[in-house]
């Protein structure tokens, strides 16, 4: 631990600042709670929003985890997770049943959160009538007077064009039957995640000054129309080509020298703990 910075590297106020920012946030399902985001080491667009959301909320005994896009390997999430570990102390694990607080980028773990556990996603833009609205003040009003009828646009405009809702990522929901949020760049496929969660789920935008949260067992649905029902990415019959899953949220990989296609987990470190259990299975056998 590095001892020439604070504890959790802000100081106290600090985080007492954003501890009371989650809280509003709790108190108001989905509702996006301003807060005075600080200069971090890395710049804003890596994760500054998710990581003040953890450092204020990161004790001694907690177990982090750290992943960006599903995997715990790349530059970001190493980067994120050395620094907390850094400037704190605490234990870090890959296995997402672990770990007390997961900071996540674009990805909800496969394994099922608990009770107890805090999911931190980071936020690029915690705004979700910014498409058709630019003005922050008119955006608030929209918000207070209930007005989601832009979200719905997008999403109809998605149909006539496409023939189908077209929504990569992000995919808007409505919180505890009020407040419509962006659920982060999480694909479709981890949106029913949300509803229900035992989990508390914060999400952060550094830039954007943002701070919001979907409490444990909090109702949350995913906007759609009676006759265009939502629904998450198909994989057909598709399996990991490493450890045989399927029915989780796969990447699609092409050779570029054959062309073939296959297919792996996008949750690296699910997949390894799968690929372990079946060796140890295979040996014990
Ligand atoms: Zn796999």
């Amino acid at each position: 631990m590095n001892s020439l910075y604070n504890y959790a590297f802000f100081d106290e106020g600090s985080k007492r600042e954003i501890r009371r920012a989650i809280l509003k946030a709790v108190a108001l399902p989905g509702y996006q709670v301003p807060f005075a985001s600080r200069e971090m080491p890395i710049a804003r667009g890596w994760g500054t929003g998710g990581l003040q959301l953890t450092l204020s909320l990161v004790g001694r005994s907690d177990v982090l985890k750290v992943i960006d896009q599903g995997s715990d390997d790349s530059v970001n999430a190493v980067n994120i997770r050395k620094f907390v570990s850094g400037t704190t102390g605490v234990a870090v694990t890959e296995d997402a049943r672990e770990a007390t607080i997961i900071q996540s980028r674009h990805r909800i773990p496969e394994s099922p959160l608990r009770e107890g556990q805090v999911l931190v996603l980071q936020v690029p833009l915690p705004e979700p009538l910014r498409l058709i609205e630019p003005s922050e003040y008119k955006t608030k009003r929209l918000h207070a007077e209930r007005d989601y009828s832009g979200a719905y646009l997008v999403l109809f405009e998605e149909i006539q064009r496409y023939g189908r809702v077209a929504t990569g990522a992000d995919h808007p929901v409505e919180v505890h039957g009020r407040y419509v949020m962006a659920p982060s760049p999480i694909p479709r496929f981890d949106n029913p995640k949300l509803d229900g969660n035992p989990a508390l789920i914060l999400l952060g935008a550094g830039r954007e000054k943002k701070i919001y949260a979907v409490p444990p067992y909090t109702k949350v649905r995913s906007l759609d129309f009676e006759d265009q029902p939502f629904r998450v990415e198909d994989f057909g019959s598709a399996a990991c080509g490493l450890c045989g899953a399927s029915g989780v949220y796969l990447d699609e990989l092409v050779d570029p020298s054959t062309g073939s296609k296959t297919w792996r987990c996008n949750d690296t470190s699910e997949c390894a703990s799968r690929r372990r259990a079946s060796q140890e299975a295979a040996d014990a056998s």
